[in-house]
């Protein structure tokens, strides 16, 4: 939502304002189109799982893209193997969380940022056309996590910065560094819908491995910060307008 000002939204809206952001509105003004942008399968929905089945329940388009098919994850498997089990297994997240699948087409662990790439992913973002944009946040022990946010930066740049742009953290500590949110999404009422779709993603054994190790952490912890049982934690881009994100339930 841009620019509803909270007068306007409480006349508008008979429930309460979200008491964080009081001058956030409870709905947005229109449909609107969010790209989730992350370099492997699992990282838009490790990262942003919660706050995408949020959209999606309130009547919104999520787009989740991959820059690679994780390739690279499967050890004992060819590339062509683990691409096939990888793709099968996030289309299967994709399909719980409602969003709709785009690949860009580049090699798990071999990712390249050059000028081919970036106007791939300007056309992409030019075919989506999202009002919002979540992708990885760039420092990050993983170069595929800083390519892809490299990349879908400078398409944020090159259209003039009018989407707005956060950044989402993954194995926060781990991977994602140096992290400190401006903005949260409160995933307590999906909670058991981001696991189911993070835990069909079984050739990653995100749910014996990474996640009591990682992501249940951060939920709980982003979940403290912000005043809810279980929290996904983002940070805008100082330069970027400011998006809806859906409100606390309170
Ligand atoms: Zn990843």
């Amino acid at each position: 939502m841009l620019g509803l000002s909270a007068a306007a939204a409480g006349a508008a809206f008979s429930r309460p304002l979200d008491a964080m952001n009081p001058e956030k509105p409870e709905l947005p003004e229109k449909k609107l189109k969010i790209l989730v942008a992350g370099a492997h399968p699992d990282d838009p929905e490790t990262g942003c799982g919660g706050t995408i089945l949020r959209y999606t329940q309130a009547g919104h388009d999520v787009t989740a893209f991959y820059l690679t098919r994780g390739e690279a994850g499967i050890p004992g498997k060819t590339h062509e193997e683990a691409a096939k089990i990888r793709t099968a297994e996030l289309r299967e997240a994709c399909k719980i969380m409602k969003a709709k699948p785009v690949f860009g087409g580049q090699i798990d662990g071999d990712t390249v940022v050059d000028r081919s790439q970036y106007e791939l992913v300007l056309a992409m973002i030019k075919n989506e056309n999202p009002d919002i944009i979540f992708t990885h946040w760039p420092v990050d022990t993983h170069r595929d996590h800083r390519a892809c946010s490299i990349l879908i930066y400078d398409a944020w740049l090159a259209q003039g910065m009018k989407a707005a742009l956060y950044y989402f953290e993954v194995d926060a500590g781990g991977q994602t560094q140096t992290f400190h949110p401006t903005d949260y999404c409160d995933i307590t009422p999906v909670i058991q819908k981001k696991h189911e779709a993070c835990f069909v993603h079984k050739s990653q054994k995100i749910k014996e491995e990474t996640y009591p190790e990682f992501h249940t952490k951060m939920e709980r912890f982003r979940g403290l910060e912000y005043g809810c049982d279980y929290a996904e934690a983002f940070v805008r881009h100082s330069r970027s307008i400011e998006g809806w994100i859906p409100p606390k339930m309170i």
